[in-house]
C-alpha cells in the first residue's frame, strides 16, 4: 500500500514519543503500531490529528483510544501470534487492525451499526482476513467462539461482565477499564487452574460499556 510519507513520519514519531519512551517494550505491539495506517480509522476532517497524543471522536458520542493507550492494553494482553482474541468494542476498527497483527483470529463485536460497518469497510480495504465483526451487546460475550486466549474491552463498566470471565480459555489474560463514569482503573486478569488473578494497572477514562452486564443506557 501506497500512503503519503507524512503519515508515516507521523507514525514513526507517535511510536518513539508516545509509546516507547513510556515504557512499552513489546517489539511486536511497537512494529504493529509502527505499521497500521491510524488515519485510515480517524474521520476526514480529523486526520491531521490522527497521530496526536489523545483520543478523536468517531461518531455516536465514541471515541478512538489515544494510541498510548491502543498500545499499553495490547501489550497487557501478552499475545504471540496464535490467539484467537476476543474485542468488546470494535468502535474505529483500530484497535481490531492491531490485533489482527499479533493473534491468529480477532473476534470483534460492537453495539452501533453505523460504527460497525465503517470499521469493517475499512478493515477490509486494508486487507485484514482474520477478523470477524459482530453486531450486539458485546457484555454477553461470543459464546460459539469461546474459550478466547485473550480478551479486550474497550469501554468502562462497572465490573467485569461474568460471560467473558467463563470465555477466558486457561491461562488467558482480559484487560478493562472498571469503574464509574468518572473513575476508572484498567484491570488485568489471567486465568489459572480455573482461578481468576486481578492486577490494577494505570488509571483511565473511557466511554461507558452499555450492555446487560455493564452500565444500563
Ligand atoms: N477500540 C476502539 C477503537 O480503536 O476505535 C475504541 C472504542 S470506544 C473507546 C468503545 C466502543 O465500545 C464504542 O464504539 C462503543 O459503542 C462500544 N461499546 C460500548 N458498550 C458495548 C457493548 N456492550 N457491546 C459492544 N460494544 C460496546
Amino acid at each position: 500500500m501506497r500512503e503519503p510519507d507524512i503519515y508515516r513520519r507521523a507514525r514513526e514519531r507517535m511510536v518513539q514519543t508516545q509509546i516507547a519512551a513510556r515504557g512499552i517494550r513489546d517489539e511486536r505491539v511497537l512494529s504493529a503500531m509502527r505499521k497500521v495506517p491510524r488515519h485510515f480509522f480517524v474521520e476526514e476532517a480529523l486526520r491531521d490529528q490522527a497521530y496526536a497524543d489523545h483520543p478523536l471522536p468517531i461518531g455516536e458520542g465514541q471515541t478512538i483510544s489515544q494510541p498510548y493507550i491502543v498500545a499499553f492494553m495490547t501489550e497487557a494482553l501478552e499475545l504471540k501470534g496464535h490467539e484467537k482474541v476476543l474485542e468488546v468494542g470494535t468502535g474505529s476498527g483500530y484497535q481490531t487492525a492491531i490485533l489482527a497483527e499479533l493473534a491468529r483470529w480477532v473476534y470483534s463485536i460492537e453495539r452501533y451499526p453505523r460504527l460497525l460497518e465503517r470499521a469493517r469497510k475499512i478493515l477490509e480495504e486494508l486487507g485484514y482476513t482474520n477478523v470477524i465483526l459482530r453486531l450486539g451487546d458485546g457484555t454477553r460475550g461470543w459464546p460459539e467462539a469461546a474459550p478466547f486466549e485473550a480478551i479486550i474491552v474497550t469501554a468502562a463498566g462497572p465490573k467485569i461482565p461474568e460471560p467473558l470471565l467463563d470465555q477466558l480459555a486457561e491461562g488467558g489474560r482480559l484487560v478493562m477499564p472498571v469503574g464509574d463514569e468518572w473513575s476508572q482503573y484498567l484491570v488485568k486478569v489471567v486465568k489459572k487452574g480455573g482461578q481468576i488473578y486481578r492486577q490494577t494497572l494505570e488509571p483511565v477514562r473511557f466511554v461507558k460499556l452499555v450492555g446487560d452486564y455493564g452500565f444500563k443506557d
